[in-house]
Formats: structure tokens, C-alpha cells, sequence
């Protein structure tokens, strides 16, 4: 069974103002923004997490270098079995 959940979150767009100005707007004049319509909430619908869903055609499980290309990416270290990554192991770093 999958669990959703929606929570009100502030408009990101427009800081909550509901309101948006930029470079095009005359100096004091705001537009209402298209992000929320104006209300300043937007809502965020997510997924309750359960259980670590299974995934296909994968073997072998390795450490992650990162995800910023500036300290390098792609795997590092050793490697184990994806039956034992589900056991609960890690692979050497
Ligand atoms: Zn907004």
C-alpha cells in the first residue's frame, strides 16, 4: 500500500509574498505569482516511506564517490553482492 501525504509548504517562487517582481515590473508594481496563484502556499505531495523497494537487474552494489562533479563522481572502493547489501552490508571504501 503506498502512503501519500500532501503538506502546505511556502511558494518558493515568490518567498510566500504570493506576489512576484522582477526586471519587468515598473518600480512598486508586483505581479501575482503564476507559482501559487497569488496565495503564497504551495502544497508538496509525497510518498510515506515503508520499506526499501527492491531494484531490477542490479548485481553488484558499490560506494558512491559523490554527487558534486567538482569532488568526483561514479564508484569508489570495493564492491559486494546485492544480496548482501540487502542483508544490511556495506562494501570497503
Ligand atoms: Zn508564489
Amino acid at each position: 500500500m503506498t502512503m501519500q501525504g500532501v503538506v502546505e509548504v511556502e511558494c518558493e517562487a515568490c518567498y510566500a509574498t504570493g506576489l512576484y517582481s522582477g526586471f519587468m515590473e515598473a518600480e512598486g508594481e508586483a505581479v501575482i505569482c503564476h507559482g501559487c496563484n497569488g496565495t503564497g502556499c504551495a502544497t508538496l505531495t509525497y510518498t510515506k516511506f515503508t520499506k526499501r523497494r527492491p531494484k531490477r537487474g542490479i548485481k553488484w552494489v558499490r560506494e558512491s564517490r559523490g554527487t558534486f562533479i567538482g569532488t568526483g563522481v561514479g564508484p569508489v572502493g570495493g564492491r559486494i553482492t546485492y544480496a548482501d547489501f540487502k542483508k544490511g552490508k556495506r562494501p570497503r571504501r
